[in-house]
């Protein structure tokens, strides 16, 4: 098979990572990708936002199968014109992609399918969102309804917290477009976890469970991030059975129900209260860096799963997993997330990556002659697998500890609330 992954993260090279193993390929492209995937795929100079230049050079080499990394293309229909072309995407259409660019379409969704979630209301009114906070009071939750890259949600203590995001998103547009209307819900206290769902239109099947890390700081400190680690799983074998019949399942049917059927990879966010699991938020594809710590637990071939998903075929299918825990540490470049230094050089890889059970995944990386140098935020994903977390956490430190790069940081409690 000849296989596209489009994006330029640590998940993207993880995804190729994995596919790069199977007997199955027999060729390999990433759009734009990293130095870490063009260790295993050839890199193509393609921007993830340049559709039909995806779909051109998809056509143009006889793709078998896209694998998209990220969101953005998926809404804006990466999956659709692909499928013009007569090539599978293992992503969802932009219109069952607005599970999670519209945060109001989701909630409909939920409540359509029954599936437990935050008691919400939609407004396109600033008053009127003002004057239902300060008749709910605080905590509450105010939601852009538009894709705003997890700039877009406000977990608010205070109401005046919350009216100032009203403020932010509807008034001042600080979020363009995606804030013009808001979802305002219920705070949820609980856990976080995350579910991963491989979908086929009808059928779903369990990938793994984890748990990220958003604050850029130790003890979920500081600024959000993209994510500064990750480790799985989170949930045992009973608990993911019953967010896949809960949650999952249920909203793929009505998806399907609505005539947008979902194919492709559906990431459940999810709070474990004291009243339940309840879904949070759902998004189209891998999170990042979950995807990181999923691949190295999976022990199937993933190619022929991605394909499966495409075909309509994971009734029939199944996908075995290594009884091992794993864990994502970020290394980001100094400033992350508001102003990252770069140009700085990264040394000492190799002998990180030596360290037993360990795998280092390429984000915001560049190959300068000889030298590997940081250029984005997000520059590394050390990752390690172990018989329990702290064997995997002990792996991971130490690679991260063997590389020689004084202008990156990272959190030190990867997994903390597990241990
Ligand atoms: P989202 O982009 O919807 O995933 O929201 C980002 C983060 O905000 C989530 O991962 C949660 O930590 C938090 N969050 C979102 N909705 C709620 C809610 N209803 N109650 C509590 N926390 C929430």
């Amino acid at each position: 098979m000849r296989v596209l992954v489009i994006g330029s993260g640590g998940r993207e090279h993880a995804l190729c990572w994995a596919l790069a193993a199977s007997p199955l390929l027999s060729k390999l492209w990433c759009a734009p990708g990293n130095p870490g995937t063009a260790e295993v795929a050839e890199n193509v100079p393609i921007g993830v936002a340049d559709i039909a230049a995806l779909v051109r050079f998809a056509a143009g080499n006889a793709v078998d199968l896209v694998v998209p990394g990220p969101e953005a293309p998926l809404v804006v229909g990466l999956a659709d014109a692909l499928g013009l072309a007569g090539i599978a995407c293992c992503g969802p259409s932009a219109a069952a992609a607005r599970i999670e660019g519209s945060k109001s379409f989701c909630k409909e969704i939920c409540d359509a399918a029954g599936v437990p979630t935050a008691l919400w209301e939609r407004f396109d009114d600033a008053a009127a969102a003002r004057a239902f906070v300060r008749r709910r009071g605080a905590p509450i939750v105010v939601k852009a309804d538009g894709l705003a890259a997890g700039k877009g949600v406000v977990v608010a203590a205070s109401v005046e917290q919350a009216e100032e995001a009203i403020a932010a998103f509807m008034e001042r547009r600080a979020l363009g477009e995606a804030g013009r209307s808001v979802v305002i819900e219920e705070c949820l206290i609980g856990e976080e976890a995350s579910l991963f769902a491989l979908c086929d239109g009808s059928t779903a099947l369990p990938l793994g469970t984890a748990q990220d890390h958003k604050r850029v700081g130790d003890g979920d400190t500081g600024p959000n991030t993209g994510g500064m680690g990750a480790y799985s799983p989170v949930l045992d074998e009973e608990g993911v059975e019953a967010a896949m019949d809960g949650i999952v399942r249920p909203v793929l049917a009505e998806l399907a129900r609505q005539g947008t059927p979902f194919r492709g990879v559906l990431f459940a966010g999810l709070m474990v209260t004291t009243e339940g699991t309840k879904l949070v938020e759902f998004n189209v594809r891998f999170g990042d860096p979950e995807c990181q710590a999923l691949v190295l637990r999976l022990q199937s071939d993933l190619l022929p799963a991605l394909q499966a998903a495409c075909d309509g075929e994971l009734a029939h299918f199944d996908l075995r997993w290594r009884d091992e825990v794993s864990i994502a540490v970020v290394m980001a470049a100094r400033g992350y997330p508001a102003d990252p230094v770069k140009g700085t050089e990264i040394r000492g890889l190799e002998r990180a990556a030596a360290v037993p059970g360990v795998t280092i995944f390429h984000a915001g990386t560049d190959r300068r002659d000889t030298k590997l140098v940081a250029v984005g935020g997000r520059v590394l994903t050390v990752c390690a697998t172990g018989i329990d977390l702290p064997a995997a956490r002990d792996a991971a430190y130490r690679a991260v500890a063997a590389i020689d790069w004084p202008q990156g940081f990272f959190r030190r409690d990867i997994g903390w609330r597990a241990l």
